[in-house]
């Protein structure tokens, strides 16, 4: 059906994250400033990185920008690669302990030889802003209050600022890993829709993802998703972020607006692409994020936001 759309010439409208992510940080640098006069202090941020991955590099980079524009102390510990467990486990138990300290990031992955999971099980769950402790994930699961991970947080922010309706919609969601997929299948249950989760073991993806009001798309992969993947009308969420570096693969990927895409490459030698094919679901879909200026904007946001309200469940904890 979708080549009935592309004899239409009809192109899915973009739903860019940058607006939505700049009212979030305004709205959180504005409670801030209150929470300042209120009790002399606004929240602080530890970020941790080990080793020098140069994406974790220019993520963590990107977080701590943030906290500068919206008004967040922030402090960050760069070890290196050569970190044992241990050692990280110690300085999680400093900033657990820290009463000055509102909120722990762990930039994910760490180095193969660290125990993730010990890691991400150490921090205080009430200072966990990234929403990966077992704790927040079971409340998360059990629909209480949680801390809720960022992306998928900002996803659903997203679908509700663009007035995407979700109650009652036929939601898919491609992915399950514990950071995008199943938390945001949780978020879109909590929300009443009904919610489809794929993985790499699903088969014959295209007719149930193409049952989907909602395509939720996060599984690292370039441009998998396709035209024929996509009910027409619906709204794709594209979470993917993988480099490319082949001029080949930006036509194919592009098509007739490869042009941009071929100048980046030339600039910085790549370029980013979601997990969905933009040249053939912009034909198909009714809404579509962007990559880059979609949902990874809104992840740093909602970081932001989810740091004041670690600060502000301290505070009411403390009286
Ligand atoms: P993971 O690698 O942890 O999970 C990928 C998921 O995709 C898995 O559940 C896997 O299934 C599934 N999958 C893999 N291949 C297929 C396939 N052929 N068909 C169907 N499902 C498949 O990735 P993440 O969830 O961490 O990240 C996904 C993407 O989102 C990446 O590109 C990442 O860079 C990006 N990302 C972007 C963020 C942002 O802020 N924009 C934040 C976080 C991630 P299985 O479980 O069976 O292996």
């Amino acid at each position: 059906m979708y080549t009935i759309r592309q004899q239409m010439e009809t192109r899915a409208t973009l739903l860019e994250g940058g607006p939505l992510a700049a009212k979030i940080k305004q709205e959180v640098k504005t409670e801030i400033e209150e929470m300042v006069r209120a009790y002399g202090a606004g929240p602080r941020l530890a970020t941790v990185l080990v080793g020098d991955d140069p994406a974790s590099a220019v993520y963590v980079g990107n977080k701590i920008r943030a906290c500068q524009e919206v008004g967040i102390r922030s402090e960050h510990h760069a070890l290196p690669a050569s970190t044992t467990t241990t050692e990280l486990l110690d300085l999680i138990a400093s900033l657990n302990a820290r009463d000055d300290v509102d909120g722990i990031l762990t930039q994910l992955p760490l180095p193969a030889e660290i125990e993730e999971r010990a890691i991400i099980e150490a921090i205080d769950p009430r200072k966990d802003v990234d929403g990966f402790h077992p704790v927040n994930v079971g409340n998360l699961a059990l629909g209480r209050p949680a801390f809720v991970p960022c992306t998928p947080a900002g996803i659903i922010e997203l679908l509700v600022h663009n007035d995407v309706e979700i109650r009652g919609a036929r939601a898919c969601v491609v992915g399950r890993s514990q950071i995008v997929g199943r938390p945001m299948a949780q978020l879109l249950l909590q929300r009443d829709a009904t919610v489809t989760i794929c993985h790499s073991r699903t088969r014959d993806l295209p007719p149930v993802t193409r049952e989907a009001d909602l395509l939720i798309v996060a599984i690292g992969r370039t441009g998998m998703i396709r035209g024929e993947h996509v009910k027409p009308g619906a709204t794709v969420i594209d979470v993917g972020m993988n480099k490319v570096t082949d001029p080949d693969q930006v036509r194919e990927l592009f098509g007739a607006e490869a042009d941009k895409r071929l100048a980046v490459l030339s600039k910085r030698g790549s370029t980013l692409v979601g997990d969905v094919h933009p040249a053939e679901v912009a034909q198909v879909a009714g809404k579509l994020t962007p990559v880059p200026g979609g949902v990874g904007l809104l992840t740093v946001a909602m970081l932001m936001k989810n740091t004041l309200k670690a600060a502000k469940l301290r505070c009411s904890e403390s009286g």
